[in-house]
């Protein structure tokens, strides 16, 4: 269905790549003698909040503050690079990685809360604003029932506990 939009067009960049939403245990090392690695290369980015753009621009500058430190020291070595990385950690995004750390982990080992419980909360408002006769006190079991067929008592009190410790 492109192709046929582009024809004849000019290659000017190429502009894709995965939002790394791996968070704080996914980072990779980010300085060694004479490079810090910042933004998205550094896996900065809170996908809770849909941020990135903003702890790219923040840690940049932190890493120009570090430049400019290194350069009044005539010091590019590791040890000052890290400076860079403890800057970062004392900085609102190390207060936002630490605080989701947890939450990439919960997201990716529990792929029903993309199916099941927006499938619910889709179905739970269908019936809740059909007008068919039925009482809403009825509806409202109904819904309940809906739930517990779906997903146990158990496996809701799991979620929960598991939204609770990741996103607190
Ligand atoms: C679909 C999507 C939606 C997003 N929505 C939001 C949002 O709503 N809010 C928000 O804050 N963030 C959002 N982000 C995240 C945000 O875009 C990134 O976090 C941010 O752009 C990262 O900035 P960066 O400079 O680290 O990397 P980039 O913006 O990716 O810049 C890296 C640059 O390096 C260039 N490059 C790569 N390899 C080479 C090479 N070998 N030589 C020379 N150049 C190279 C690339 O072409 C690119 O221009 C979104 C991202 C995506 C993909």
């Amino acid at each position: 269905m492109i192709k046929p939009l582009v024809v004849g067009g000019e290659f000017k960049e190429y502009m894709v790549h995965l939002i790394p939403e791996g968070g704080l245990n996914s980072m990779p090392k980010l300085y060694t003698d004479g490079l810090m690695v910042v933004g998205d290369a550094a896996g900065l980015v809170n996908a809770m909040h849909r941020e990135g753009s903003n702890l790219a621009m923040l840690s940049g500058k932190l890493a120009a503050e570090t430049v400019l430190e290194a350069r009044a020291e005539k010091d590019f070595s590791a040890r000052m690079m890290s400076r860079y990385e403890k800057r970062l950690m004392e900085s609102v995004i190390g207060a936002d990685l630490r605080k989701y750390r947890r939450a990439p982990h919960f997201f990716e080992s529990s792929p029903h809360l993309f199916s099941l419980y927006p499938q619910l909360l889709n179905d739970a408002a269908a019936e809740f604003i059909t007008v068919d006769g039925v009482s809403k006190r009825e509806k409202q079991w109904k819904i309940i029932g809906m739930a517990r067929k779906r997903r146990s008592l158990l496996g809701m009190a799991r979620d929960l506990w598991g939204a609770w410790r990741s996103l607190p």
